[in-house]
């Protein structure tokens, strides 16, 4: 039988999150972990490159690009990904920090809840962003930005699929649902919820339609600091199609 509703117990100074043994019931639990989407959540969006890429390959309507890209034969593949390097290597360029993401890390640092990136994107991408966009003298304090682990497509199966989020959740000695899965884009709640963590959605100007399907929605990274603060009840998570 499952609980009707899901409890997460606030963050406080004077609640250690670390031992495990506390009163966490089958419905009641603590969030020991943030996961983060990269492009569009950490950093600016890249909803004009993701289109550009379509364009480029020829993708069907409906179909993952890179799942599109995985099937092609040999010689197409490879030109493929080559094409998919080069145009995230120029949105490197325009890359820039979510606005809040200071706040909300400066938070999760000081209570001591470990951060992670879960992307489609690849680690060169990843790791231009953690030395050239998150710089070290940002507010002074170089210490909020560290990510682990660091989860790109290399790891298979990558998002929806629930299995980077298992194996995040692992790394921590954590449950998948003592961890928030944050993002801008379905793919990102489908795993979330696939893999019963919280689902919270970052909202832009075009992804208001994934709403149904977060269990939170914010406007800024740093509204996800009260929700951390205080405590929140969701409902009942229901298996994402
Ligand atoms: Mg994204």
């Amino acid at each position: 039988m499952s609980n009707p509703v899901r409890r997460y117990l606030p963050i406080s100074p004077s609640v250690t999150p670390s031992p495990k043994v506390d009163n966490d019931t089958a419905n009641t639990r603590r969030i020991r972990g943030v996961v983060f989407d990269m492009d569009g959540t950490l950093v600016s969006p890249m909803t004009e490159y993701l289109r550009e890429m379509r364009i480029r390959l020829n993708v069907p309507p409906g179909e993952d690009t890179l799942l599109y890209v995985s099937r092609l034969p040999e010689p197409e593949k490879l030109a493929a990904e080559e094409t998919i390097m080069a145009i995230e290597t120029r949105a490197l360029e325009e890359m820039r920090l979510q606005p809040g993401l200071a706040e909300l890390l400066q938070f999760l640092s000081h209570h001591k809840i470990p951060r992670a990136i879960l992307t489609r994107n690849n680690r060169q991408s990843v790791d231009h962003m953690l030395q050239q966009v998150m710089t070290p003298h940002h507010n002074g304090q170089p210490q909020v930005f560290t990510f682990d682990p660091i989860v790109t497509r290399d790891f298979q199966p990558i998002k929806p699929e629930p299995a980077p989020l298992y194996h995040i959740a692992a790394c921590w000695g954590v449950r998948p649902e003592e961890l928030v899965m944050v993002g801008d884009h379905r793919d990102d709640l489908d795993c979330g919820r696939r893999a019963g963590a919280v689902a919270v959605l970052l909202k832009d100007k075009v992804n208001t339609h994934f709403m149904p399907l977060a269990d939170i929605c914010l406007e800024s990274l740093d509204q996800l600091i009260s929700y951390l603060e205080k405590g929140f009840t969701l409902p009942e998570a229901t298996a994402s199609n």
